[in-house]
């Protein structure tokens, strides 16, 4: 299981930290899973991370039960779960293409996506655009907006609009809290 927290620094700071990062300590919390035991720290695991201005490896925190065997790694905010690629390029790529209405050619030459991972990008966010909707409205509080024929497309652009007035990670660590998805996770996770 994954849990994210707010680093609160940049990911330059928190690669450079490692192992001395003031991680949060998940030491004594009962176990998530089965409820029997308690937690307790089980070493890191490497992870590799790009952002704009950033990319190589971080290190991620992780606990263990010793009653069922399953294991709590702690996500920084800024990365995004699953993904190489954190919050940070993911929204800004997609806000381009959205929000700012660009072509593909376009997106792609303003930022560091190529066609394919654009595409697949789009068609992740597709998959999820309801469920994102949904809860930026509720982790917000705002108005829903009024039912009607709008397509996928402009519906995208109405919630990067949006997000583009907030922080992304933030807006990314409440929809995690809520429905342990990102931006981009697999419906199925
Ligand atoms: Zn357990």
């Amino acid at each position: 299981m994954q849990q994210m927290f707010d680093a609160r620094c940049s990911a330059q700071m928190y690669a450079i930290q490692g192992r001395y990062f003031p991680f949060p300590d998940l030491t004594g919390v009962l176990c998530p899973h089965c409820q029997s035991d308690l937690l307790r720290k089980h070493g890191f695991y490497a992870r590799y991370l790009i952002l704009l201005h950033f990319a190589g490896t971080i290190l991620i925190r992780r606990y263990i039960c010793k009653e069922c065997g399953h294991t709590v790694s702690l996500l920084p905010s800024f990365a995004h779960p699953g993904r190489a690629y954190g919050i940070e390029p993911i929204i800004c790529v997609l806000t381009i293409f959205y929000a700012d209405e660009k072509c593909v050619s376009e997106t792609c030459a303003s930022s560091v996506c190529s066609r394919q991972l654009l595409r697949w990008f789009r068609l992740r966010l597709k998959q999820n655009l309801n469920l994102l909707l949904m809860e930026l409205i509720a982790v917000c509080s705002l108005r829903a907006p009024p039912a009607g024929e709008v397509g996928a497309k402009k519906r995208a652009g109405q919630f990067f609009e949006c997000i583009r007035s907030l922080n992304a990670e933030d807006i990314s660590l409440k929809i995690f809290e809520r429905t342990r998805k990102s931006y981009l996770s697999p419906l199925s996770d």
